[in-house]
Parts: C-alpha cells; structure tokens; sequence
C-alpha cells in the first residue's frame, strides 16, 4: 500500500490529504500529524455568547479561485456568503476616516483618495509623482515601504498602505517585499511603467466595470470547512502528536520512524525549517531566515445598544493605533462582524467584533485580561469619545508564529527552499506563495500533484 505522510493539519495539510485521497484513490494509506489536539491551525472558533465564531482566520478572497473552487467540491457552496458591502475605515489622528478608494493594497490611485488622511506635503508629492522619472531595476526588490514613501510620502505609507498591508501581512510596509506580497505590481515596474500612479491605474478594474464581492466566508465558519475536509480526506488523524524528526529512509522517509514513501510538510516556517534540517539542508536554511510574527484576536460580543459606527472595520494607522495608553499592545485592527457579515445576528443580539493585537515588530505581550480590556477600549474609541462599552463575552485567541514575513529578497529565498526538496518530499502553506487561505490551498495542492507525480515515477 503507498502511504504518505502529512506533518501539519491546518488547512495547508488537510486539503494536501484531501487532494491525495483523490487522486491516489480509496486505497492510499494518508497519515495527518498534527501537535494540537485538534486539526485546523489557524482556522479555528470558539464559543462566543453562544455563537461559534472564527477566532483565527475569518474570510477568504474570492477574487482568486482557490477557495471558491474547494467550497464547492466540498459540497458548501450554498453555505457560502459575502459580506454586506459596509466599507472599512482607517483610525489616524484619533477618528475614523474612510479607507481610501480608489486604491489597491492601500496605494491611493489618486491624490484626491488620501485628503484629509495624508499629510499636505504628500497630497502634493502625489500629484507631481507622475512627472519625476521613476527608477527600478526589472527583477529587483525593495520593501513596499520603501517605494510607496519615495513616490508618494511617509504620511500616505503610515496612514495608507501600512494599515492593509498589517492586516494581511501583520508587519510594516517596510518590512514587506514589492515582489513577494504585490507580484502585480513587480511585473508592471518591470515592465516599465513610468510611475507608480500610473502602475496603480494599471492594476484597478477599469471605470464602471461590475463589481464581484472581494471577500467570502461560509455560514458556519472555517470550522464548516474543516470538517468537511477531514472528512472527505479519510486520513488517518493523529492528534497531539507533535513530530520532531523527519529522517530519509531507504526510497522513501521515516516521521519519527514511521515509514511513508511520500512526506508533505505543512507546518509554519521555523518548525519546517527544524525538520527539514537532515533531509533538505539547503532548504532548512533559506526556511530559517522567514521572521513570523506573533498575534492575538480577541473575540468579543458587546451589548446591543453600543452605538455601532456604519463600517465594516477599521484598521490602524501606524503611530495612530488603538488603545495605546491602555495595553503594552495596542490594537492594529477591529473588524465589526455584525456590520460586516449579514449572516450574523438579528439587532436585539450583542454586536459581535474581533479585536486584533501585535505585529513582526511588536509580538504579544499582554495578558489576556490586559488584551480584553484593551479591546473593549478600542471599541469604545471607534464608537465614539467617551463611550463605555459593556462587553457581554469575550474570548482571546493567540497565535505564536501565526503569519510568516515576505520580506524583500522571499521569491528567491522560497525558490531555494523549492530547488532543495529531494524528491518524495513537498512543503505547503503560508511561509511560500502567498499567506490568505486561497494561497495555502493552491500550495496544498501543488505539494499533492508534486508527491503523486513521484509516487507515479516510483
Ligand atoms: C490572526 C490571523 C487572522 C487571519 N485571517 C485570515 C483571513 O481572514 N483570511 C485568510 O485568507 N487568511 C487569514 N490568515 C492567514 C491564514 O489563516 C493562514 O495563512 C493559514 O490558515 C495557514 O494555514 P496552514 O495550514 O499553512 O498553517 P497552520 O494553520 O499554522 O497549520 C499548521 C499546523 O501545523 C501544526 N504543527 C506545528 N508544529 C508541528 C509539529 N512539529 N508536528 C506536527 N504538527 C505541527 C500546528 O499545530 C498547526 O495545526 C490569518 C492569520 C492570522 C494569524
């Protein structure tokens, strides 16, 4: 019987076993070892005022196919659903402005898109950046920071790209590659546009295009997914099994001595690098060079006469954060879910949010009792001054090495990581080609294509 092993049962090892299982067929034998004492890593809820509610990842982009595509051949299709259309707003100079639009990944496309938001001395910087000549080398990095502070300002970096970019990166601008976490955009400087405006026009949907939800989720939450894998996976799960050795074994591999012929790796980026220390040198050490950082989502449900402000979230400027004077961690972002999601609860329901602390620079050092009440601070400040919030239930989530850096110099850092795998042995998840969801699915599969086409050789 051909056996594959699976260190690693976030969503990056469970859709590599679910793609296994189909193409390897019913007599496989897919072993999934994870060190929790649960599957799903990052995708995971809690009880909330007695709703599950996501208190890892919450949405997925849909703008991409991946998670759409996995929805439906799992089945969940009609349990999918897209946010109410509520924009988000960023929080600087303690209020709410909106998120700048028209924008992509946070670069304003247009002066016009950051007044009142970006320092005047930016505003201006912008509207001139189409005529001072643009340098770049095609197949060079720099940080995002960097470049969008050259072009167009450090007030429109702090207040603007650094805000989207810490949502979905949980680190600075500056510490974030052009080339890894905007490909788009590298291939557009590389092909010489002549300025970053007139890159970002590039890259936006044409004027009066229609307009397709951004983000999905499913009712039930990532759990419903989860599940759903597991399932259709049929894999052996093992569970607080933590794995500590990844050894070669003849024409295949040993994971702590259990033979398999085929070994996918789909844990976060230090632990990869540790296992694959004795099978894959090379690789180990380009993996031991991805800094992570550490997070924390605070999970809250609010009396329902808490006087909601209309956005979906907000997220906060560097220097401009949240409850700064009532944590060691301030709040980076707040997604209001009751705002945000039409699925969740009727109006005389507690308001539901999540709270979201720490960053590659600034890791977790709050209690939980000091995160909660930072939390509801947060909350209070985006409702406006002077409102107490009267919090019902909360629940604090954290995620040690949660979300891997792309610092510039991450594509060829993850291709020697790729040219080092000796055959037999695959990596998924978010320390490669992307951190959402979307990005793991496609990496869990490509690993699964990568180890069926060995076994096929074999
Ligand atoms: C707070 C937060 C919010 C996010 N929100 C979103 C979002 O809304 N949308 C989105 O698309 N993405 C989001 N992301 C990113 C996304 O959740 C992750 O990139 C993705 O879930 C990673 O999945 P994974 O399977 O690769 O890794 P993980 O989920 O980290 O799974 C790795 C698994 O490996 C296990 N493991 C570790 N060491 C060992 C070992 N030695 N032996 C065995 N098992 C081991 C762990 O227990 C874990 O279960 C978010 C990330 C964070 C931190």
């Amino acid at each position: 019987m051909t056996r594959v092993g699976i260190i690693g049962a976030g969503v990056s090892g469970l859709v590599a076993a679910h793609a296994l299982r189909r193409g390897l067929g019913p007599g496989a034998g897919i072993e999934v070892f994870d060190s929790a004492d649960r599957a799903g890593g990052l995708l995971h809820d809690a009880t909330v005022a007695d709703r599950r509610t996501d208190v890892g990842a919450e949405a997925f982009v849909l703008r991409r196919p991946e998670a759409r595509d996995l929805v439906a051949e799992l089945g969940l299709s009609a349990d999918l659903v897209v946010p109410t259309g509520a924009r988000p707003a960023v929080w600087a100079g303690d209020r709410l402005h909106p998120l700048p639009a028209p924008a992509w990944m946070g670069i304003p496309a247009l002066p016009q898109a950051v007044h009142g938001l970006a320092d005047d001395a930016d505003i201006t910087r912008m509207t001139v950046e189409p005529t001072r000549p643009l340098v770049w080398t095609p197949g060079g990095d720099c940080s995002l920071g960097e470049l969008v502070a050259d072009r167009f300002g450090p007030s429109v970096v702090a207040r603007s790209v650094d805000p989207m970019i810490g949502g979905v990166y949980a680190a600075l601008a500056a510490d974030t590659g052009v080339r890894a976490a905007t490909p788009a955009l590298a291939a557009l400087l590389d092909e010489g546009a002549p300025s970053l405006t007139a890159a970002i026009a590039a890259l936006l949907p044409a004027p009066g295009a229609p307009t397709t939800p951004v983000f999905g989720a499913l009712r039930g939450g990532y759990r419903q997914l989860i599940d759903a894998l597991v399932e259709s996976a049929g894999a052996r799960l093992h569970l607080s099994a933590e794995v500590s050795r990844l050894d070669p074994a003849g024409r295949g591999w040993e994971v702590d001595g259990e033979p398999f012929d085929a070994v996918v790796v789909a844990v976060p980026a230090p632990v990869a690098a540790r296992l694959l220390g004795v099978a894959a040198p090379d690789s180990a050490e380009a993996l031991a060079g991805i800094a992570t950082s550490s997070s924390a989502v605070v999970a809250l449900a609010v009396d329902p006469a808490t006087p909601m402000p209309e956005y979906s979230g907000v997220l906060a400027a560097t220097g401009g954060e949240l409850a700064r004077q009532a944590c060691a961690n301030p709040a980076k972002a707040l997604t209001l879910s009751s705002r945000k999601w039409p699925h969740y609860d009727g109006d005389a329901s507690p308001i539901r949010l999540r709270v979201s602390f720490g960053r590659l620079d600034e890791p977790v050092v709050a209690t939980d009792e000091e995160l909660r009440a930072a939390a509801a601070v947060a909350m209070g400040q985006v409702c406006g001054t002077g409102v107490s919030v009267t919090v019902v239930d909360s629940v604090v989530a954290r995620w040690p090495q949660g979300l891997p850096c792309y610092a510039p110099g991450h594509e060829s850092r993850i291709a020697t990581v790729f040219a080092g795998l000796p055959p037999g042995l695959a990596v998924a998840g978010s320390a490669y080609r992307g951190v959402g969801v979307p990005a793991c699915i496609a990496s869990a599969r490509a690993a699964a294509a990568t180890v069926e086409g060995h076994l096929a050789a074999l």
